[in-house]
């Protein structure tokens, strides 16, 4: 089908539909026409719009999916716990994070594995020499009661479980430390 032939059927159309077009009203006849074609190619432009959208949904999924697969730090951040590694403890002015061989961040997320009790932390404390294994049994966990053996120490930082006890001044390594039993109890992050 040529373009005249459109044409034809165009005005056949139109014939039908408008039945009191007259030559008369050409003008109008024509624009219709045009309305009509502008119709046409709007209707030709909107198909590969809407499979322009579909592929930019395509894309898109292809990209979060790209997203989740190629960048398991991310996704490991966001879904699992981080540990230690090495773990160290350390004085009041060491920051507390995860520890690594490069970043040398205190564990504030210590677990004892010989009473399974979460180590507590004091900065800027001492533990006394007095403290002892019965008095962390009697007073653990309570912070309060814990303080009565505890000592104001710049830059120190106690720590304790219900089974010992240890007041650190510098970022240390606790492998270095074997008697104390514990380990990273894992980071949110
Ligand atoms: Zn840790
Ligand atoms: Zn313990």
């Amino acid at each position: 089908m040529d373009k005249d032939d459109l044409d034809e059927l165009l005005d056949e159309v139109e014939r039908k539909f408008c039945g009191k077009v007259s030559a008369a009203c050409s003008d109008e006849k024509h624009n219709k026409r045009e309305n009509k074609l502008g119709e046409r190619s709007a209707a030709t432009c909107e198909e590969p719009k809407s499979s322009i959208s579909e592929d930019i949904d395509a894309l898109l999924e292809e990209l979060l999916e790209d997203d989740y697969s190629s960048s398991p730090p991310s996704k490991k951040r966001t879904f699992y716990n981080i540990m230690c590694c090495p773990v160290f403890i350390g004085g009041s002015s060491v920051t507390n994070g995860v520890g690594t061989a490069t970043s040398k961040r205190s564990c504030d997320q210590l677990r004892c594995i010989s009473c399974d009790f979460r180590v507590l932390m004091f900065d800027d404390s001492e533990w006394d020499a007095s403290c002892d294994y019965l008095f962390l049994r009697n007073n653990m966990p309570d912070r309060h009661k814990l303080r009565a053996k505890l000592k104001k120490r710049k830059g120190l930082r106690a720590y304790a479980c219900q089974c010992n006890w240890f007041s650190s001044s510098e970022a240390m390594d606790l492998r270095d430390q074997p008697q104390l039993r514990w380990v990273c109890g894992k980071h949110k992050d």
